[in-house]
């Protein structure tokens, strides 16, 4: 409700010929306490008076026209002005007939803001009905003035949530769809083509190299190369077709509509346009290298889910960034390599729930003296407790180490294997015990520590501990292999490298690392009764490490004639079935054996020992 107060400032027309009817109505309302009031003595005088208030219809208060006002037509001025039902109407109070039906006489619509009075009108009549009036209007004006706030801050209301809405399904940066809502989008169009039978492809585009402008050149001309790079692809790809941004360096173009051999060659597009493109900041020219994968949506074959077409992609890109450099590689379900990377998949929870729930454990394996026939030490080797019974460590180490749950792995079993040294009665202390450590050992920076620390908190003599490696991994980590081997020995202990002869054609390297024992690869010693070809390269590694003064190891002793060779060739420690396959526990006697080993002059004297 609006405060009267605002009536005494509204302007108010008296409009009539006579001079003493003007001044008796301004009589009138003056002594109400009304302000702004105009004379006007004729139709000329009211219609200037409305022009200079056109713009400001609030200001306009009502007008109180006598009938017989020269140069207007009273009852059309009533028309234009206060019949049309909007909220802008000007009440109009006409004076010199009291007719009840003067509205209808006149042609006015029922509604109008019109009333009329009599020339014998009472003072208290007119006033109350200019009060009447100007309430009217003003609750009227009001509530224009609310729908138009109303309006306004509905329509604010809108474009912000237009603009949220915007934000949260594009990327800030780039204005690409964001992951959720190409997932949203590729869901409907899913649905569709499975109805339409039409097929589409999804591409997914691993860019490198993005970190490192980032990195040398800061956020903000790394963000530009994004930008730059995004607009190469656009102009590739049609502006119907789906452009999301996954992640910092990966985006996905669906492509509706159109062939596998089509959407390869705008795949190869993308790529031919990456190739050539520079980015330049400074003055340095930075070029990309791009992965393209790809995978079809067929309609008769369809994928329900949008994570799993993209998972697709993502795979194929994967593939394609292993074959080198700006490749494109289309998802094929019975790709070998596919096939493995979908394993890896089924593998990694079952790894993580077994550290979880501890289904590992550890087995141990003697390893002989071959000089003295006594057990030198032994091999320690992981076992996961699996549904369906033992899983050997073949089938989940290369999984883990694929995908980064190694390193959980390896500290896990440096932990199992000191405390199991730790727990042994005083009478075994003289055992000790061969870890196997995964090639990302390497890499794990916090491993090393982690051992240092177990060996000072248990006080387990670190010589009582040797770490194998697989040769494979430390040629491919050369000088992280150095430093950690010179790490490993720093702390006492000792270095082997396991699987040897299965990875390099030269040995020569050998001099380059700090090893104690080479452990040759079990593939020359399971047949090398049989097979002189093995005889000779066994022969081969011995002497090598001989001359290089390292011991050696054979692995896959099963036979007494393979054991009597490798006696033969010099080996210095053997290991394998004949002797004992692994177990969960260590005796502490020689019941371990499982064979008359009476080759050995001296079999009486086998025992466990220490190196
Ligand atoms: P490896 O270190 O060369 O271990 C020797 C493998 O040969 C063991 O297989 C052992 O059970 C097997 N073996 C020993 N004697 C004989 C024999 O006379 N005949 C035959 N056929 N096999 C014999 P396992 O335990 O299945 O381990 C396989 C590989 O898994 C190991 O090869 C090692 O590379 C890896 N591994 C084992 N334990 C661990 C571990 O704790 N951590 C890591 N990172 N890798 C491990
Ligand atoms: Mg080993
Ligand atoms: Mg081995």
């Amino acid at each position: 409700m609006v405060s009267n107060f605002a009536f005494f400032y509204q302007c108010i027309v008296i409009a009539g010929s006579e001079p003493s009817f003007r001044e008796n109505i301004q009589h009138i309302l003056s002594a109400k306490g009304f302000e702004n009031l105009v004379l006007a003595a004729n139709g000329k005088k009211v219609f200037e008076t409305l022009r200079s208030m056109a713009r400001t219809p609030d200001k306009m208060g009502v007008m109180i026209i006598h009938q017989s006002l020269p140069g207007c037509q009273v009852d059309e001025l009533c028309k234009i002005f206060s019949c049309n039902g909007q909220d802008q109407d000007i009440p109009i109070i006409v004076v010199g007939e009291d007719t009840s039906d003067w509205q209808q006489k006149h042609g006015l619509k029922s509604g109008c803001l019109v009333s009329n009075l009599p020339d014998t009108f009472r003072n208290e009549e007119l006033a109350t009905l200019v009060n009447l009036f100007l309430t009217i209007k003003n609750e009227r004006c009001f509530r224009l003035k609310q729908e138009e706030r109303l309006i306004n801050e509905l329509a604010e209301r809108k474009l912000l949530n237009a603009k949220i809405t915007y934000l949260s399904t594009h990327d800030e940066l780039t204005g690409l769809l964001t992951r959720s809502s190409l997932d949203y989008k590729l869901r409907i169009i899913l649905q569709r083509n499975n109805n339409i039978n039409r097929n589409g492809a999804l591409l997914f585009l691993d860019l490198a190299r993005f970190g490192l402008v980032n990195e040398l050149e800061g956020f903000g001309e790394g963000d530009r190369l994004i930008v730059e790079v995004v607009q190469l692809v656009r102009r590739t790809v049609r502006s119907d077709h789906l452009f999301a941004r996954l992640g910092y360096d990966e985006y996905c173009v669906y492509l509706d509509d159109i062939s596998a051999s089509a959407a390869k060659k705008v795949a190869q597009r993308i790529v031919s346009s990456l190739i050539d493109f520079r980015f330049i900041s400074g003055s340095t020219c930075y070029n990309l290298t791009v992965s393209a994968g790809m995978a079809m949506v067929l309609s008769d074959k369809m994928i329900s889910h949008p994570e799993e077409l993209i998972s697709r992609a993502r795979q194929a890109s994967h593939l394609a960034k292993d074959l080198g450099q700006h490749q494109v590689w289309e998802y094929n379900e019975r790709d070998p390599q596919i096939q493995k990377k979908n394993n890896d998949i089924q593998w990694v929870p079952i790894i993580r729930t077994a550290l979880q729930d501890d289904r590992f454990f550890l087995e141990y394996q003697p390893v002989i003296n071959l000089h003295t026939g006594k057990i030198s030490h032994y091999e320690v080797l992981l076992r996961m407790a699996g549904q369906n019974g033992v899983i050997h460590p073949d089938e989940f180490i290369s999984v883990a180490e694929r995908t980064g749950l190694i390193h959980g792995i390896d500290l896990w079993v440096v932990e199992h294997a000191i405390g199991f040294l730790d727990d042994l009665p005083p009478e075994m202390n003289h055992v000790s015990l061969a870890i196997n450590l995964s090639s990302q050992a390497i890499q794990d920076e916090s491993l090393l520590p982690a051992i240092k620390q177990l060996l000072e908190s248990t006080w387990i003599s670190p010589n009582r501990i040797t770490f194998e490696i697989t040769e494979t991994a430390i040629i491919e980590n050369f000088e992280k292999a150095q430093k950690m081997i010179l790490e490993i020995k720093s702390l006492g202990c000792c270095f082997a490298l396991d699987d040897f002869g299965t990875g390099f054609c030269s040995f020569n390297y050998l001099k380059s690392f700090s090893i104690d024992y080479l452990k040759i690869d079990g593939q020359f010693i399971r047949n090398i009764s049989n097979d002189e070809t093995d005889q000779v390269l066994v022969k081969a590694m011995c002497d090598i490490a001989k001359k290089l003064g390292l011991q050696t190891i054979a692995e896959f002793i099963e036979s007494l004639e393979s054991l009597n060779i490798a006696k033969r060739l010099g080996i210095d420690f053997a290991q394998g079935h004949l002797f004992g396959r692994p177990q969960t526990m260590i005796m502490k006697d020689e019941s371990i054996f499982t064979r008359d080993l009476s080759i050995f002059n001296d079999s009486d004297s086998f025992s466990t020992n220490n190196h």
